[in-house]
């Protein structure tokens, strides 16, 4: 599909159509297992001399669909599908570290990953050193011999604020270091920060990609371009893996990343996502363009509209032009389109805040963003509840904060529902 544009890919890319019927439609194979022609046949598949279809954990044709589909897109020499956005990004940090090892991460990151990152990993032993993306210092100070992966949102959670992804690229490269990008809230059709640098991308295709907000899922996008051989942090690639024929991941090449998560950690881990899920994520892509079009449309609208409310007194919205994030937004993503998740913060504070949600009619309250529909959420009691109030206070939320995604509806109706609830 090189050839073609991101938005005939979108609706095309991955699909093998299916000569046994003739159908138009992504077939969903429901099928845990697949029939080996011989017994020598079954073994070439084992040993990886032959490629195929073994077992639905580790393969399945409709989410190779969609996972062929995601690279095309990204523009990455392979994809893997994951169950949610989190499994991917569990899996994409421990097929870089192991325990003793060191992540850096941005702090303005999703509250769950935070606690994934700085709870659940250091558990097992790998610790994630967390530090405000905006200060290069700061990524150049946090990386040791121990330093595996720097991980970044490109559009931060739930501020908005936007990593500027090329220095940082440019610093991790510089100490052999694989820069992982979180791109769920641009999509590929937004940004692909691949052509920036980054080496992983990770999505939750829970958010925009499954454009209703009815599956969940996640992927993870390998450009191919990290040199793993003979990097000295990377003995996990240069080294035999006795789980698998004694196989030296770093001598695959190119996808050695995406090789090695599959059938490693997919095989040990198997977080892999239903081949239902997987035929409603093809079928959201079909759409993103438009969507995400309209999503930013309606979103710049909304922030507009807020700024110049007498009872707001902050938005948080970099594709606003007062935005100290608007230059980037211009330089990573296309045509200066912002997406539509952001916060803002209401004069009255957090009183204010809970009046504000309970009275929005159109406009739903609950734990999710990037849906069709137009959502809203209050960060401190809800999705980063679990964080501490230092954290909180780190990752710039207070108790005013509300956090909105902004839908495809029409935009009179969602802010004529944010003008009477603002009443
Ligand atoms: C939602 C989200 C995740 C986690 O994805 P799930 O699909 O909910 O597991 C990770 N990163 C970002 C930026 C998210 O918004």
């Amino acid at each position: 599909m090189e050839n073609y544009g991101f938005n005939t890919i979108a609706v095309h890319g991955g699909n093998p159509g299916d000569k046994g019927t003739g159908s138009i439609g992504l077939p969903i194979h429901l099928t845990n297992a697949y029939r080996f022609e011989n017994t020598e046949h079954a073994k070439n598949l084992f040993e990886l001399s032959k490629f195929g279809n073994i077992y639905s954990r580790i393969m399945n044709p409709t989410s190779d669909a969609f996972e062929q589909r995601m690279a095309q897109l990204e523009g990455g020499v392979g994809a893997l599908a994951f169950s949610s956005g989190h499994a991917a990004i569990f899996n994409t940090i421990v097929n870089l570290a192991n325990a003793g090892d060191e992540i850096v991460s941005s702090l303005y990151i999703y509250g769950g990953a935070i606690n994934l990152l700085g709870t659940t990993l250091s558990r097992l032993g790998i610790t994630v050193k967390f530090v405000n993306p905006d200060d290069l210092g700061a990524w150049e100070e946090a990386i040791t011999d121990k330093t595996r992966g720097f991980f970044v949102e490109t559009i931060g959670n739930p501020n908005a604020n936007v990593a500027d992804l090329q220095p940082i690229a440019d610093l991790a490269h510089k100490h052999g270091i694989p820069f992982v990008v979180d791109s769920t809230f641009t999509t590929p059709y937004l940004c692909r920060p691949i052509e920036f640098g980054a080496d992983f991308v990770v999505h939750s295709a829970t958010k925009y990609i499954s454009s209703y907000g009815g599956v969940m899922g996640g992927a993870v996008i390998d450009s191919g371009r990290f040199e793993f051989k003979d990097n000295p942090r990377f003995p996990l690639y240069n080294q035999p893996d006795p789980s698998y024929h004694g196989i030296i991941y770093a001598d695959l090449g190119a996808p050695a990343f995406i090789l090695r998560m599959r059938t490693l950690l997919m095989r040990d881990i198997g977080a892999c996502l239903s081949p239902f899920n997987s035929h409603q994520l093809c079928t959201g892509l079909e759409t993103l363009p438009l969507r995400m079009d309209r999503h930013s449309q309606n979103a710049l609208k909304v922030a507009e509209y807020l700024e110049n409310h007498s009872a707001v007194s902050a938005v948080n919205y970099p594709g606003l032009k007062s935005s100290r994030y608007n230059g980037l937004v211009n330089k990573y993503f296309k045509d200066g389109m912002a997406s539509s998740v952001f916060t803002f913060v209401l004069a009255g504070g957090k009183q204010a805040g809970a009046d504000f949600i309970d009275s929005l009619k159109l406009i739903v309250h609950c734990a999710n963003v990037g849906d069709a529909k137009s959502l809203v959420s209050h960060p401190a009691t809800t999705t980063h509840s679990q964080l501490t109030p230092e954290r909180l206070l780190k990752a710039g939320i207070t108790d005013g904060t509300v956090r909105l995604s902004i839908g495809i509806e029409d935009v009179n109706d969602i802010i004529a529902d944010l003008e009477q609830a603002i009443k």
